[in-house]
C-alpha cells in the first residue's frame, strides 16, 4: 500500500471530530490524517444534541454520573481532560464562545450547528483530509498497517486508527452499532458488551396509564428490582402516549431498567409526582382540605396536578375522586399522599434504539489503556460511545466523547 496515513479516524461524529482537531493542534498540523464518515457530512448526531442546542458538557462530570465496567479509568480520563479543558479547547482553539447554565455548558449561540461548523472550519484550514459518503465495511491489520475498506471499493491504510464509530442509538445518524463487527478479528470477543438502548423511555402495561399521555410533572423516580433501589433521579417526568414514562429523570434510570428487563427481573419505578416528602404531601392535602372542604378531591387539587392524573391517583389509593375532600379521613389523606409520593409503575419494555439518545455497551473500558488504546492491539484506539461508557442526561455523554478523544489524540500524537 503506497498511500499510508499516520492516522485514520473512523467516524466524523463528536469524538472523531474532537480527536482530529486535537491531533492537529498537538502535532501543529504535522500529521497525515484522514477522517472517514459514512454520512455525506460530519456531526449528524451532534446536530440533534440538546434539542439542537448542544449541551456540550457538565461542570459536574465525574465517574458517578456514568455506567461502565471500569470507573477508575473513566475517572482518570475525566481528570486528565475534564469539562474545563474541553471548554478551554472550544473557546481558545475552535473559537466557540460558551455559556454555562446551572452547570450545563452550551455554545452561546445555543446552536449545535455552531459546534459542527467550528470543527469543520478548523479541520478544513488544516492538513486533515475528510472522506464522507461511503461506509467502512472492514478493518484489518497487516504488519502494523491498518487497512480500512469502504463500501465504494476504496481502501485506505494507516499506522494508527482511532475508531470513533459511536454506539447503536439513533441509527439514522449513522451510528448503527456495527463497531463490534468492524473490529472483528482485531478485538477479543470477550471485550465486547452488546449495545442496548439507554437514555430512553420506559413502557408499562399498568391499567389506565395511557390516559395520562402528555401529562408532565416535576418530581423524582426510583428504580427497584422489587427488593432494593437500583438507581434514582430527579426532574421532569412525562407520561407517554405508548403507555409509560419518559422525561430526563426517567431516561437517567432507563439503562439500568433495560438490563433488569433483559434479565427477566421485575422492574418497578416508584414515581414521586410532586417532588415532596410524604409528610409534606400530607400537609399539602390537609391545607387543601381546610381551604376547599366542600370541593371534590379532583377540584380541590386542581392547582396541584391535572384532573386526569388526580383521578388516576385517587383510584390507586382506593378513593372516589368525586367525593369531597372535606370528607376524607386522616387515613385516606395519608393513603393519597403515599400514592402521590410513591406511585409504583411496573415497567416491562422500553423505547428501542430509534428512541434512545445513548446506548450502553461497547468495547470494555477495562480493555483500554489510559490513551484509549486497545491493550491487546497496538495502534488501535477507540473513543466515545463505541466504548462501554454511558452517562446521564446533561452533557455527560458529550464530555465523555471529548475526554476519550483527547486521550486518544495525546496517545497518537506522542508516537507519530
Ligand atoms: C437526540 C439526541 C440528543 C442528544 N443530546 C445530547 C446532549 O445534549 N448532550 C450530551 O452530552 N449528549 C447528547 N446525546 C448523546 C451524544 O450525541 C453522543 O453520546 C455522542 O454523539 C457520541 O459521540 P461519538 O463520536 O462516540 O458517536 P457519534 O456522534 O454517533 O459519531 C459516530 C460517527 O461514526 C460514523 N460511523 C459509524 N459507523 C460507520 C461506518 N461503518 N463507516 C463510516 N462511518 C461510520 C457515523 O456516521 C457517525 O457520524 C444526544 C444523543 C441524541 C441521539
Amino acid at each position: 500500500m503506497s498511500n499510508v496515513y499516520d492516522c485514520i479516524i473512523l467516524g466524523g461524529g463528536a469524538s472523531g471530530l474532537f480527536a482530529a482537531s486535537m491531533l492537529i493542534k498537538l502535532t501543529s498540523g504535522r500529521i497525515k490524517l484522514l477522517v472517514i464518515d459514512g454520512n455525506d457530512r460530519c456531526g449528524k448526531k451532534l446536530a440533534l444534541t440538546g434539542s439542537g442546542r448542544c449541551n456540550l458538557s457538565n461542570k459536574n462530570a465525574a465517574a458517578d454520573k456514568y455506567h461502565t465496567d471500569c470507573p477508575e479509568l473513566l475517572e482518570a480520563c475525566l481528570k486528565a481532560f475534564g469539562p474545563d479543558d474541553a471548554v478551554s479547547f472550544f473557546e481558545n482553539t475552535l473559537g466557540i464562545v460558551t455559556v454555562c447554565d446551572n452547570g450545563l455548558y452550551y455554545p452561546s449561540t445555543y446552536r449545535a450547528q455552531t459546534v459542527i461548523d467550528s470543527f469543520r472550519f478548523y479541520l478544513e484550514d488544516s492538513s486533515c483530509e475528510l472522506k464522507f459518503g461511503s461506509r467502512c465495511t472492514k478493518i484489518t491489520e497487516n504488519k502494523g498497517i491498518y487497512e480500512v475498506s469502504l463500501k465504494d471499493g476504496s481502501v485506505y491504510g494507516a499506522r494508527k486508527i482511532i475508531c470513533a464509530a459511536g454506539g447503536s442509538a439513533y441509527p439514522s445518524t449513522g451510528s448503527d452499532g456495527t463497531v463490534g463487527a468492524l473490529l472483528k478479528g482485531l478485538i477479543d470477543p470477550k471485550d465486547v458488551v452488546p449495545f442496548r438502548p439507554a437514555l430512553t423511555s420506559l413502557n408499562s402495561k399498568m391499567q389506565g396509564i395511557k390516559a395520562l399521555a402528555g401529562i408532565r410533572c416535576r418530581g423524582s423516580v426510583e428504580l427497584s428490582d422489587g427488593t432494593k433501589v437500583i438507581d434514582s433521579s430527579v426532574g421532569e417526568i412525562i407520561f407517554s402516549k405508548e403507555g409509560g414514562i419518559s422525561g430526563i429523570c426517567v431516561m437517567d434510570i432507563s439503562g439500568r431498567a433495560v438490563s433488569l428487563i433483559d434479565k427477566g427481573v421485575k422492574a418497578v419505578v416508584t414515581v414521586n409526582l410532586i417532588g415532596k416528602s410524604e409528610e409534606e404531601a400530607v400537609e399539602l392535602l390537609g391545607s387543601r382540605k381546610k381551604m376547599f372542604g366542600s370541593r371534590t378531591v379532583t377540584s380541590a387539587l386542581s392547582g396541584v396536578m391535572p384532573r386526569v392524573l388526580c383521578e388516576f391517583v385517587c383510584r390507586l389509593a382506593g378513593i372516589d375522586p368525586a367525593s369531597t375532600i372535606g370528607g376524607l379521613s386522616d387515613k385516606a389523606i395519608k393513603a393519597l399522599a403515599n400514592t402521590i409520593c410513591k406511585m409504583k409503575i411496573p415497567v416491562d419494555s422500553f423505547g428501542g434504539n430509534d428512541k434512545a439518545q445513548v446506548s450502553s455497551g461497547g468495547i470494555k473500558l477495562s480493555a483500554m489503556d489510559s490513551d484509549m488504546q486497545y491493550k491487546k492491539k497496538k495502534g488501535l484506539y477507540i473513543t466515545g460511545e463505541a466504548l462501554n461508557v454511558d452517562g446521564r442526561c446533561g452533557g455527560f455523554n458529550l464530555q465523555w466523547a471529548w475526554s476519550s478523544a483527547a486521550a486518544a489524540a495525546k496517545g497518537v500524537a506522542a508516537d507519530v
